[in-house]
């Protein structure tokens, strides 16, 4: 899930591609590519490198035509090759298209495509989408109705922009859960998955809305609703962000940003292909005994799913750092370990998964990175899509690989008859409304956030405190406290507090606690027991709430309060919020929070 650009202009438009291109580069890519109409028909010129490198290589600048598309490419169905970077052509070569986003039916729609006797050129999901409109315009002979009918075939996430020689001035473009915007200038016009790719020419913009597609041309565009195929009026709005800002979605940090995204990235990670959740899950199944495994962020990932799925699959499956995995080795070759990595890279993980094979236990992965060195040393891996993280710590990754795994311990608890597969479907419902939810917490709760981070930055130690899955939940988050503020912010199970560490808490310690509703009583209620035992000796607690909950406000010295929502999912929508609190925290104390002191993004070192 990369970039997009398009231009319909009244001038040759190769060059300013090319720098829609440039400007969207800082979004991080594999791979580019660019398609023109000229002459009757459309050039394609595409291949594996930096903008820069496959510019040298294809000559971009060389290519002629009014109106084009191109694509810088973040792999998440297939290599990172020169057959799969966009453009894709149909086979006639009479459309051509480029995607960001998933589409998680793909499939379906090119078995049913292969039976048609259309065939495929890359590994991709998007090269299904060009196909597919070739076959609906045979039917209508009518561009408009052939786009909107391919694109109702579709699911998933995307936004796609397409040209084809049968209405050579337009382009069609259309988004749903992934973004495009369009720019609007005299003769010029626009479509990007991003303001900054544009911001050099044009700052009249228009945001679209999921479902809407738009026809360009150099001197007019339309807007027009999917489902009613009516027409729709959009204001312009004048961006006035400088060009660091707009390269950060207009967000002040990355951090920020890609918090932000994640209802994009949540339901990216939702839109995974169902054989790819099931091909893992039966591995829990068929293996005597499966084990989790990450490090930093992906090690308390790795415990969130220890708690899945011994709750949704009755299944003990232990979780261990992958730093301390060489020491252990507990598997044999009638086992299967997953493990987790943002980058793919990451050395410690990499080194596991070499003791694990070394016993010939099964291995599997979820990572973000396509074509990175655990993805090929694994033998099985799933692509979460979360798109890449620019900001040294982990915020949408861990979140979305949480969401995959609660996908595997659904299909893992279906398989062993533990949950009904209308249980496991009904979450998936939930988990539709989740992205919503945490789209409505981020915009309503940021306020409150950023006063409490301000109340609160000159706190020099923490407590973060949780029971069951809000025990790992609060492990990460005093992480993420620890790597942008570098204040002390110690993880622990609520209930271990008694057992020591009670003896740090006086007026000056301040405890996060994450607590479940009260409707789960029994976890509540023990939580609860916690928080008196810091209120007792009079340390400061924050924690989390609903606002019905007036007892444990009352117990509160700040309470954040949250939607009441799915109970299940509220351990996440905690998480998200403490990435904000740990945000605000290192903004009010003026650190470098995208690049923390001593910090690396990728840790390839041991
Ligand atoms: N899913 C598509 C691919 O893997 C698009 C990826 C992107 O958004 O860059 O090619």
């Amino acid at each position: 899930m990369c970039g997009i650009s398009a231009i319909a202009s009244h001038k040759l438009v190769s060059h300013k591609l090319l720098m829609t291109l440039q400007n969207l580069e800082y979004r991080g890519y594999d791979s580019c590519g660019m398609a023109l109409f000229n002459d009757n028909k459309i050039t394609l010129r595409k291949n594996i490198g930096t903008v820069d490198e496959v510019n040298s290589l294809e000559r971009f600048e060389g290519m002629e035509g009014t109106l084009g598309i191109a694509h810088t490419r973040w792999a998440t169905h297939g290599g990172v090759t020169k057959e799969n970077s966009h453009p894709h052509f149909s086979n006639n070569e009479e459309f051509v298209i480029v995607h960001n986003g998933i589409i998680s039916n793909y499939q379906q729609i090119q078995s049913n495509l292969k039976d048609k006797g259309y065939r495929f050129y890359s590994e991709t999901d998007t090269e299904v989408f060009s196909n597919l409109l070739e076959e609906e315009y045979s039917k209508t002979k009518d561009v408009e109705t052939a786009f909107c009918d391919a694109i109702e075939k579709l699911e998933g996430s995307f936004a796609i922009a397409m040209i084809t020689i049968h209405q050579p001035d337009t382009i069609f473009a259309v988004k749903k859960d992934s973004p495009l915007v369009i720019g609007i200038n005299d003769g010029v016009n626009y479509v990007s998955s991003d303001i900054n790719a544009f911001i050099s020419e044009t700052r009249d913009t228009i945001i679209l809305d999921d479902y809407d597609y738009v026809l360009i041309k150099n001197d007019d565009y339309e807007i027009k609703n999917l489902k009613t195929r009516q027409k729709v009026s959009k204001q312009i709005v004048q961006v006035q962000w400088d060009r660091q800002t707009a390269q950060m979605g207009g967000f002040s940090h990355y951090m920020l940003k890609e918090i932000f995204d994640q209802p994009m990235t949540v339901r990216n990670a939702l839109n995974i292909p169902a054989a790819q959740i099931e091909s893992i899950a039966e591995k829990f199944i068929t293996r005597k005994q499966s084990f989790c495994v990450g490090v930093g962020t992906t090690y308390y990932v790795a415990m969130v799913g220890t708690y899945l799925f011994s709750e949704y699959a009755d299944l003990y499956v232990p979780s261990i750092s992958a730093d301390e995995y060489p020491s252990l080795i507990p598997c044999s070759h009638d086992d299967h370990v997953l493990f987790f990595s943002q980058s793919g890279e990451t050395y410690d993980t990499r080194m596991a998964i070499r003791a694990a094979k070394s016993k010939g236990a099964a291995t599997s992965a979820v990572v973000n990175v396509v074509g990175s060195s655990i993805s090929q040393e694994v033998d099985d891996c799933i692509f979460q899509g979360s798109g890449p993280e620019i900001c040294v710590v982990s915020t949408k990754a861990a979140v979305s690989q949480i969401i995959i795994l609660w996908q595997i311990a659904l299909e893992v608890g279906v398989l062993r008859n533990k949950l009904s597969r209308k249980a496991a479907d009904s979450f998936k419902d939930k988990f539709n409304e989740f992205s919503e939810t945490i789209e409505r917490v981020l915009n309503e709760e940021s306020g409150n956030i950023r006063n409490l981070a301000k109340e609160t930055s000159h706190i020099a130690n923490w407590l973060f405190m949780g029971k069951g899955i809000y025990y790992p939940i609060a492990l990460e988050s005093a992480l993420k406290m620890k790597e942008v503020t570098y204040l002390h912010a110690e993880g622990l199970p609520a209930g271990f507090l008694k057992h020591g560490t009670l003896a740090m808490v006086d007026e000056n310690m301040y405890s996060l606690f994450f607590l479940p509703f009260k409707d789960d009583s029994d976890l509540y209620k023990s939580t609860l027991m916690s928080i008196e035992e810091v209120k007792a000796r009079n340390g400061k607690v924050i924690g989390f709430c609903s606002e019905e909950d007036h007892e444990i406000s009352k117990l509160l010295d700040h309470a954040l309060y949250i939607p009441r929502g799915n109970p299940e999912l509220t351990p996440l929508i905690q998480l998200i919020i403490a990435q904000l609190f740990s945000y605000y925290s290192a903004l009010n104390l003026g650190l470098n929070i995208d690049k923390p002191r001593n910090l690396a993004k990728s840790v390839t070192v041991g």
